[in-house]
């Protein structure tokens, strides 16, 4: 087991530099998804620990805020340097917290890496604006400025890419973040924590109070916490946008997702079947970016067949292993969900070309579930509306693009869709006409790098500003406006 140098039998919250013990007794097992073996355990903080992480936030920002712009942009050259040097023991650490295979999670440490270089641009993010002369002799000027502390509450299926979209570009804009990381991959979080420090993050700068929804509770209604970042379940997500918007905070909340890609007679079928595998059954179909619903357009077999075909073909097993694709889903709760999703899958009618269920078995002491796709599913099937986040797949017919473009539409979420095509019409219709915020144009995960806003919409996102880009400088940014007269 590798968990991290401070690690003991219980994790440790990280409170202003220090490794401390929650105050609470309570503790939940962190296991490995592969084999179940006990990994470590997490405490579940109270909200006496989310006010000693957010006083140490609230402190340490009276000084960060004031260090110079590119002074703090060294200290995440510095961090970047640090997690490239580590890159390969942290993707082993998501393949035993998370479950992911080694190629995945390989890629999910670069995507982070990418946010600490993007927020590394800090003193060029941070520029103001200037206009000379808005009326005689009179100038403005726009400076930026951090807002505080900032609550990031992230999810279990991202355990490193998803803390790196927040919380530094939260801290390269002069803001101090309180971490509190998904109870059921939490490892990794205090391994960011560490190499931050290290990087020479000064104390209470980051913090990172380990639990469940008490430490959510105590983040929202803090009145210290100026932000909040959540990225989540829908349900969840939902809950902390309102309740942080109650209590007068800025929110940013992603939520979940259901993304379908279109498949239209022209396509590269081969490419289209590919695509379509490694998206769906990646990351066991955990990806907020996975697609979870195909529209076949035209009467297609031969592009059903070839996947269905492929689905048997693909490796199930422990992400350690270099040949696997298909891993593990997070808990053995999480697969009991998804098995009764393809109960109600049979139960409403809809087609089970290939039970997934049947590999089961297969590794006993992990949590499998083999390639699961039903056919001919309506857009009003429990299983073509809600996300599964499993490796289960809808297929849905359609006659044409306007059909396709219309199960987007119906669908609550809109976090990405894709098509496959080489006509350049469809695609512009497809562009124009998609009723989601991140779009694919033969690509299986449409997922945007750091540079650019991560863009869902609908029930798929709450608030205004997305994490990334330019979007998120101005989430953990407040602007001074500056009038100035120079007639005298
Ligand atoms: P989750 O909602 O169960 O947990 C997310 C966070 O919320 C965790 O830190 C958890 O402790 C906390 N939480 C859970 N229940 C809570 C409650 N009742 N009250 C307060 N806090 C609570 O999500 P998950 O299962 O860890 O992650 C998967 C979900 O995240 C999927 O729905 C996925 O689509 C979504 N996701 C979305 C994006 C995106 O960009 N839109 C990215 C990654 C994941």
């Amino acid at each position: 087991m590798s968990v991290t140098k401070n690690d003991t039998a219980v994790l440790k919250n990280f409170i202003n530099g220090e490794w401390v013990n929650s105050n609470s007794n309570q503790t939940l097992d962190v296991p490995n998804p592969a084999t179940n073996e006990l990994l470590t355990k997490v405490p579940v903080s109270s909200q006496e620990d989310v006010n000693l992480a957010v006083a140490a936030a609230k402190e340490a920002f009276k000084k960060w805020k004031n260090v110079p712009v590119p002074k703090r942009a060294r200290i995440l050259f510095k961090y970047h340097y640090l997690l490239t040097e580590n890159h390969e023991a942290l993707a082993k650490l998501i393949v035993e917290e998370n479950g992911k295979a080694y190629k995945e999670a390989f890629g999910e440490v670069q995507r982070g890496i990418e946010c600490v270089e993007f927020a590394s641009g800090a003193p060029t993010l941070m520029m103001g604006e200037t206009l000379s002369g808005i009326a005689e002799d009179i100038d403005s000027e726009m400076f930026r400025y951090p807002l505080g502390v900032v609550g990031g509450i992230t999810p279990f299926n991202f355990p490193m890419m998803v803390p790196l979209w927040m919380f530094p570009l939260a801290v390269a804009c002069g803001n101090t973040f309180v971490l509190k990381p998904s109870e059921r991959t939490p490892i990794l979080a205090n391994r960011l924590a560490e190499l931050f420090t290290e990087a020479g993050a000064p104390n209470g700068v980051l913090n990172v109070v380990h639990g469940a929804h008490d430490v959510v509770n105590g983040l929202l209604e803090h009145k210290d916490i100026a932000a909040i970042s959540f990225v989540g379940s829908q349900v969840v997500a939902k809950y902390v946008y309102q309740r942080a918007a109650a209590e007068g905070k800025r929110v940013q909340a992603l939520s979940g997702a259901k993304n379908h890609h279109i498949v239209m007679p022209d396509a590269d079928m081969d490419k289209a079947v590919q695509h379509v595998l490694s998206s769906t059954f990646g990351s066991a179909g955990q990806r907020c970016m996975a697609c979870s619903a195909v529209v076949v357009v035209g009467d297609n077999e031969p592009f059903v067949e070839a996947l269905k075909k492929k689905a048997d073909e693909l490796i199930i097993g422990n992400g350690m292993d270099d040949e696997v694709l298909l891993t593990p889903v997070i808990r053995r709760e999480h697969r009991e969900r998804a098995l009764s999703y393809i109960e109600k899958g049979v139960e409403e009618g809809a087609d089970l070309i290939r039970d997934g269920r049947r590999e089961m078995d297969d590794l006993p002491e992990g949590n499998f579930l083999g390639p699961t796709i039903f056919d001919h599913v309506t857009p009003e099937m429990t299983i073509a509306k809600d996300e599964i986040f499993a490796p289960v797949l809808s297929l849905l017919r359609a006659n044409n693009l306007d059909e396709g473009l219309e199960f987007i539409r119906k669908s609550r979420y809109g976090n990405g869709a894709t098509i496959y095509t080489n006509n350049a019409k469809a695609v512009r219709q497809f562009r124009e006409e998609a009723d989601a915020g991140m779009l694919g144009i033969n690509v299986g995960v449409p997922a945007t790098m750091a540079f650019f806003p991560f863009s869902g919409w609908k029930d798929s996102f709450y608030g205004d500003l997305h994490v990334n880009g330019k979007d998120g400088l101005n989430f953990y940014t407040r602007k001074k406006m500056i009038t100035s007269r120079f007639d005298a």
